[in-house]
C-alpha cells in the first residue's frame, strides 16, 4: 500500500478503482465493519437496476429526465457521464445528511469523480484508488461478473485503460491482488483514520 502523507481528520472517503477492480467488495465489507462509524453517500445514477440492488440502498435510480432536473437545480457535488447514456452523481443532501450525523462519509465513485471530490474538499478528503493486480486479470473480473452487455462490455475497457494511469491523483493505492489481504489492508488504513 502507497502512502502519501497522513491525517486524521478526514471525514469523507472515498474509494475508486477502474471498473473490476474490486473496490465496491472493499467498501462494503468496510461499510458492515465499521457501521457505527461510516455512512455512505448513495449516489443517483441512471443506468439499470441489477438483480438484488435495492432502491434507495445501493443508488437512486432515476430517469434521464430527473437526472437532468438535478443537474439544472444544481444538487448535485459532482457528475459523470460514467458509461454513454448512463449518468451517475452525488447529491448534495447525501453529503449533508450523512456529516451531520457525525459519520465519515464513504463514497464509491468513479475516477473522475473521485477528483473532483478530492478536488473540491481537499484535506477533509482520504482518496483511495484500488488498483487491480494487471489489466488482464481486470478484464478477466469483469467478464466472470456478466453484469454486462457487449457493448457496455468493450465501453467498460475502453474506461478502464484510461483510468488505469490515474492512480497517482489519491492520497493511497490499495493494491487488491489477493481479496483476503486487500480488505485486511482496507481495514488498518481506515481505523487510522477512525480514532
Ligand atoms: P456500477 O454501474 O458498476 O455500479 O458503477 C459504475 C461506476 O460508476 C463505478 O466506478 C462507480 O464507482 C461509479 N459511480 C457510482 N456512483 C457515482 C457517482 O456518484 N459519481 C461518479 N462520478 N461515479 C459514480
Amino acid at each position: 500500500m502507497a502512502e502519501k502523507e497522513l491525517h486524521t481528520d478526514y471525514d469523507m472517503i472515498v474509494f475508486t478503482a477502474p471498473s473490476g477492480a474490486g473496490k465496491t467488495t472493499v467498501v462494503k465489507h468496510l461499510l458492515n465493519k465499521y457501521t457505527e462509524k461510516l455512512g455512505f453517500s448513495i449516489s443517483a445514477t441512471t443506468r439499470d437496476r441489477r438483480e438484488g440492488e435495492i432502491d434507495g440502498k445501493d443508488y437512486y435510480f432515476l430517469s434521464v429526465e430527473e437526472f437532468r432536473v438535478l443537474i439544472d437545480e444544481d444538487k448535485l457535488i459532482e457528475w459523470e457521464e460514467v458509461y454513454p447514456g448512463k449518468y451517475y452523481g452525488t447529491l448534495k443532501t447525501e453529503v449533508g445528511r450523512m456529516l451531520e450525523t457525525g459519520k465519515k462519509l464513504l463514497f464509491d465513485i468513479d475516477v473522475m469523480g473521485a477528483e473532483s471530490i478530492k478536488e473540491k474538499y481537499g484535506d477533509r478528503c482520504l482518496a483511495v484508488f484500488v488498483k487491480p493486480p494487471s489489466f488482464s486479470i481486470l478484464v478477466n473480473r469483469l467478464r466472470d461478473r456478466n453484469t454486462e452487455s457487449p457493448e457496455s462490455f468493450k465501453n467498460r475497457i475502453k474506461k478502464v485503460k484510461r483510468e488505469m494511469t490515474h492512480e497517482h491523483s489519491f492520497d493511497y493505492v490499495l493494491l487488491n491482488d489477493e481479496l483476503e489481504d486487500t480488505l485486511r489492508n482496507a481495514e488498518e488504513l481506515i481505523k487510522n483514520h477512525l480514532s
